[in-house]
């Protein structure tokens, strides 16, 4: 449980930083949209007809960044809630008796962690890999 909390903690961070960069680009192409429904205001006041171009320019870019942002939320819904966990693989190489568990910090191969419950022997890690859900080795198959 506490690597679950330490995994989606780890992911939320990522998906911020990821976040901020594409919500700089919203905002400034928001700002562009609004400065061109301004100018197609001004411009349409003034009776110039090209003002028509601007409140397109500035309706495509409204559209454009409501869809950024919808967009934005749905990939870091997917990327908080799709980390997939890391396990580690203990091994007592005496008796062979073998456990698993959720990745923990400070976790690497062949650390040393304490007599094994079964024998006299050292428990050692042997192995730490990301587990990877069906879903995701289909898509890397047919992409
Ligand atoms: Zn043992």
């Amino acid at each position: 449980m506490e690597l679950d909390n330490e995994m989606s903690k780890v992911g939320q961070a990522g998906a911020r930083r990821f976040s901020s960069i594409v919500l700089i680009v919203i905002i400034v192409v928001l700002a562009l949209s609004l400065t061109a429904l301004y100018q197609a205001w001004e411009a349409i006041q003034a009776g110039d007809l090209t003002g028509g171009y601007y409140l397109l320019i500035g309706f495509v870019g409204l559209a454009l960044s409501t869809y950024m942002l919808l967009q934005t939320r749905r990939r870091i819904k997917r990327f908080t809630l799709e980390t997939p966990p890391i396990t580690t693989i203990i091994v007592c190489p005496k008796c062979e008796f073998k456990n698993v568990r959720n990745f923990e910090r400070g976790d690497y191969i062949l650390k040393d962690l304490g007599t094994c419950s079964k024998c006299e022997g050292t428990m050692m890690i042997t192995a730490i890999y990301r587990e990877v859900p069906e879903k995701r080795k289909e898509e890397k198959l047919y992409p």
